[in-house]
This record gives C-alpha cells, structure tokens and sequence, in this order.
C-alpha cells in the first residue's frame, strides 16, 4: 500500500512538473516573441553609406533585412574596400550591383567581395564585355555557382523591409544592341541607373552615366526621376550632372564619390558650380571621408566621417 501510494505520488510530482515546465516554456515562448515584433518596428531603418574608397565607387546598403553593395571601386583601392567592408561590420552581401564594367567599378569583385564574403545574388546591365577583369569576375560567379542577373528600364527590385529600387536606365533596346557586339561600347552611358526608395525617402544612382544617358532618361522620366539624394554621376565629372537632369531630379543633397588629388580632375568646377546653384548640399568622399545616410523612412541625416558639407 505504502509502495503503490509513493508510485502515486510521484507519478502526481511528475506531472505537474511538466505542467509547470510547459507553462514557463510557454510563457518564455510568449515573451520571445513580444520581444522580437516590438524592436522590429521601431527599428525600421536604413542606412546608406558612400564608402572612402579613393577614386572608384563603392556603396553600402543596409536595410531592415538586407545588405546591399553597389559597385567595389578599384583594382588598386582594394585594401580601401577592404577595411571599410570590415569596419562596417558585414557578414554577408545579399545583393551585389555593378553599374558597368569599368575598373573603378569592378575592381574589387574578384579580390575583395566574391574572396571574403559570401554574395547573395549579381546584377549588373547583362551586357558582354572583352575586359579581363570582366571576364575573370564572370568565371568566378560560374565557380561559385551565383546568379547573375541583367537590369534594365523599368525593373524593381526588392531590398527587403519596405526598400526598393527602380531602374530607369539602361533601356532594353541599348542592352539589345549593344549585346550583338562588344564593340562601340561607351560602357559610362549603359551604367545601370536606379532610384532606392524607403517610404518618402529616395535616392538616385547613376553610376558613371554621363549627359548621353541622362537626356533620354529625362524625357522618358521627367519628374519621376525627383530624389532627395543624387549619387554623382562619374565622380561629379562635367559631362554628368547636366543641368536637364539636376532639373529633374531636383535633389537636396549631392554625395560625390573621389580619390584626392586624383588624375582626372573630379569633381570638375562646372558641375559644382552647377550643385552650388540649386543649393545642395555637398559631400565628397575625398574632402568628408566615409558619408553615411540614415532614414527612417521619413527623415533623413547625412553623416560625413570628417568636416562639413559645402
Ligand atoms: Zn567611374
């Protein structure tokens, strides 16, 4: 009677152990997941950086959910890419964008982002190059078995968390042409040109897009292509940023990517003086250092690592 009472009571102990076990696992599993939608919604940012990477273009993307690059600057700023990459803090780039395959463009694919970090999926404007750097950079996506996608005018993509990007440049027709041949090429003016959008912030890329590429954008555009931010088209070279286009995007703010004291005179005096007309605010990363945007969606702050905007 004594044994079969004690088996009672330990199957009763039993019992409600589980039960209670149940209930504060329960309880823990509630929690958790208070904790986790509460953050999410009041942490919805993104944050933009125009990477300090001497004359060449390379920017990073972080959305709620996704990491973004856009082009890797060049051959000989690699350790630049490198270092800022690392201090950014990134594990991974979902999506890697190559404007065109000129070397300030390209150059760090092989040697930098495909070698020391895993890349989610490519894009670039699908067209054929005879470059070696290109040539290396496609063999390697082979290797490693990434996608690789063409944009075109009137693609969108998805970066995750309510962030987009829309394309308006190259036309499919110039991508059409000028994949029959890989000559006769002006690869600046097949740039992949697109706009990131978070709610009622924007921000136009342009790649090395020069007055050839904008002019047809504006009239297939006109007002649509209207950006609070301009990435400077070519390093705020003067065949960029034509007055047509600074019309149309009417942006309040100019980030201009460029290596100091660099060969090719970047930003040329005509198109700051142009930015210096409609009052934007300045950035270059030669005088500012890495420039860092955040938003939320509705407000935006442009943070230069040294100095002021101009
Ligand atoms: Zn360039």
């Amino acid at each position: 009677m004594k044994k079969k009472l004690s088996i009672v009571m330990m199957a009763l102990l039993t019992i409600s152990l589980l039960l209670t076990g149940c209930g504060s696992k329960a309880a823990e599993h509630n929690s958790g997941a208070a904790s986790q939608s509460a953050p999410a919604e009041t942490a919805k940012e993104m944050t933009v950086k125009m990477l300090n990477v001497g004359q060449g273009d390379a920017i990073l993307i972080e959305t709620p959910e996704q990491t973004v690059l856009i082009d890797t600057s060049d051959l000989d700023e690699q350790e630049k890419l490198r270092a800022e990459l690392k201090k950014a803090g990134i594990k991974r780039i979902d999506k890697l964008i190559l404007t065109h395959p000129h070397a300030d463009h390209i150059g760090g694919v092989e040697g930098v982002v495909l070698k020391d970090y895993e890349v989610g999926e490519v894009y670039d404007n699908g067209m054929p190059s005879k470059s070696k750097i290109y040539t290396r950079y496609m063999k390697l996506l082979k290797q490693k078995n990434i996608k690789r996608h063409g944009l075109t005018a009137g693609d969108e993509l998805d970066f995750g968390g309510g962030v987009k990007f829309k394309v308006f440049a190259p036309e499919k027709s110039v991508v059409e042409k000028g994949s029959k041949t890989t000559e006769g090429h002006d690869p600046n003016n097949e740039s992949v040109v697109g706009q990131l959008i978070f709610g009622d912030f924007t921000m136009m890329f342009t790649g090395d897009a020069e007055k050839a590429e904008e002019e047809p954008m504006v009239h297939a555009y006109g007002n649509n292509l209207k950006s609070k931010i301009l990435k400077a088209g070519h390093h705020g070279s003067k065949t960029s940023s034509s007055a047509a286009f600074l019309k149309a995007v009417s942006p309040e703010a100019v980030l201009i990517s460029c290596g100091a004291g660099n060969d090719y005179g970047h930003p040329h005096a005509q198109t700051m003086k142009r930015y210096q007309m409609m009052k934007l605010k300045i950035f270059e990363t030669d005088k500012n250092g890495t420039i860092t945007v955040k938003t939320d969606g509705k407000d935006y702050s442009i943070v230069p690592e040294t100095g002021d905007a101009q």
